[in-house]
């Protein structure tokens, strides 16, 4: 099995500002980044700061280059902003944005056309799971992906982010997360064994400090999409820490 460094990744939404950037930056430093990979995505106007070597990725992608789309923001922008990673398909996108399967395909194709890393969001809703559905689903949101991607070996990672788990305060239990991490890495090994082996799979949904430790310690959990204590410093490095 192939050694997969943690990552931590930073979910700002549509929350933080300038000061906080500064302050998480000053903290993330301090981390040893051969222990953990961390990367902050806070909204777009603020990609454009100096964050001292400290990863920056973006919450979202157009899936066009170029042109007369008002309001986008292209891959290869967020790239020339220094950015490295995008988030596509988060589940609030999905819901709230009518971001489909298909849609989120394009995404990760461009973001992986403009050289950065797609962080692929998938997750079952609470009545997919109470149906017995979520590994039918989340086999659909991956294999929509990757039967799409002309190259396996491309770096892309999957968060795991059940819905219901979300801002919730409801966290999935390490068990659960891992059923779902072995089964998405299952998928994973039928693409190829080595893109199961090499690619982090995050587990997202309600991460704190206290539940960190037990989530990243789950064989196929390689670290975590983080939301509402991405906006704490103290917390966020210390789920770092965890990881
Ligand atoms: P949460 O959000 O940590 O606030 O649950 C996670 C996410 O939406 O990425």
């Amino acid at each position: 099995m192939a050694i997969r460094l943690p990552l931590v990744v930073a979910n700002w939404k549509l929350n933080g500002d300038r000061q906080l950037l500064t302050e998480m930056v000053q903290s993330i430093k301090e981390l040893d980044a051969e222990k953990v990979e961390t990367v902050l995505c806070p909204p777009y106007v603020y990609l454009n700061e100096n964050t001292d070597g400290v990863k920056k990725g973006a919450q979202s992608v157009a899936i066009q280059e170029s042109g007369a789309f008002t309001g986008e923001i292209s891959g290869r922008m967020l790239r020339d902003v220094g950015c490295q990673y995008v988030i596509v398909g988060h589940s609030e996108r999905r819901a709230m944005f009518g971001e489909s399967n298909d849609t989120v395909a394009k995404k990760v194709l461009a973001t992986l056309a403009a050289g950065l890393i797609p962080i692929l969001c998938v997750g079952e809703t609470d009545e997919q799971r109470e149906a017995g559905e979520t590994i039918a689903v989340i086999t659909e949101q991956v294999k929509s992906v990757l039967d799409v991607l002309p190259n396996y070996s491309d770096s892309i990672v999957i968060a795991y982010e059940p819905v219901w788990a979300i801002g919730t305060g409801k966290t999935a239990t390490s068990e659960q997360a891992e059923e779902v991490h072995l089964a998405i890495r299952k998928i994973l090994a039928g693409y190829s064994q080595e893109l199961a082996d090499l690619t982090r799979i995050l587990y997202g949904g309600s991460v704190k400090p206290d539940n960190s430790e037990e989530l990243f310690s789950k064989e196929n959990i390689d670290g975590g999409l983080i939301g509402g204590a991405s906006l704490d410093v103290e917390a966020f490095t210390n789920i770092c820490k965890n990881a």
